[in-house]
This record gives structure tokens, C-alpha cells and sequence, in this order.
């Protein structure tokens, strides 16, 4: 998201900040962009990534996905920090091939 008060004309990193657990962008880590300015970082989408697809540790529910604003009825992830925040399988997919090819950072999807 971008932090409540900031300037779209002049924004800085740490405007932007991660939906899941609301740590400002120093341009340190990685971040993939969702819709409206939705925002994931490297380190959440590793926890993420690890519990969804190799844990399979969360259940099918049906929510509304912070990144793609859709209603979804997949498994996904729940911050843990964030009340409201949750990511959809496909965007965790998504944001993980994106981030795992891009040479500007060294993330790599997690492995077992
Ligand atoms: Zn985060
Ligand atoms: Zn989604």
C-alpha cells in the first residue's frame, strides 16, 4: 500500500509500504506490486510461498485477495500481522515467478 498521507507526485520508498506486514520499502528487499498499489515484500512472500505450496498448510476459504481484488475460494495466505491482508495461490505464483526472475534481487522461491 502506499502510506496514508503520501504525495503521488513525489513518492519515496518508504511510501511504499508491504499490505502483509506493513513494513516501509528502504530498498533493501524486493517487493512485487499488485493492483491499486497493493504490495507484497520478499521476505512475506517467502512465508507465504512456503506455507501455501509446499506446506499446504491453508485451507480452501473463500476471501478477497489483497494483490488481485478478486474473491477467491483457493487456498491462500493470511498475515499474521495484518488482520485484513490475504493473498490468493495464483498471486503467490504470480509474485514468486516474477521476483524469482528478476535479476535485480537475489529471491528465490523457497525450497524444502
Ligand atoms: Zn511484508
Ligand atoms: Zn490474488
Amino acid at each position: 500500500m502506499h502510506r496514508p498521507g503520501a504525495n503521488p507526485q513525489d513518492m519515496h520508498p518508504h511510501d511504499f509500504l508491504c499490505d502483509f506486514c506493513g513494513r516501509a520499502w528502504d530498498g533493501t528487499f524486493p517487493m512485487v506490486e499488485g493492483h491499486k498499489g497493493s504490495l507484497i515484500c520478499g521476505p512475506c512472500l517467502s512465508v507465504a510461498y512456503t506455507e501455501v505450496l509446499l506446506l499446504a498448510a491453508t485451507p480452501d476459504a473463500e476471501h478477497a485477495c489483497t494483490m488481485c481484488l478478486e474473491a477467491k475460494s483457493t487456498s491462500g495466505w493470511h498475515s499474521p500481522a495484518i488482520e485484513s491482508a490475504w493473498i490468493c495461490l495464483n498471486c503467490i505464483k504470480q509474485s514468486a515467478g516474477k521476483l524469482h526472475h528478476d535479476p535485480d534481487w537475489d529471491w528465490r522461491k523457497p525450497e524444502i
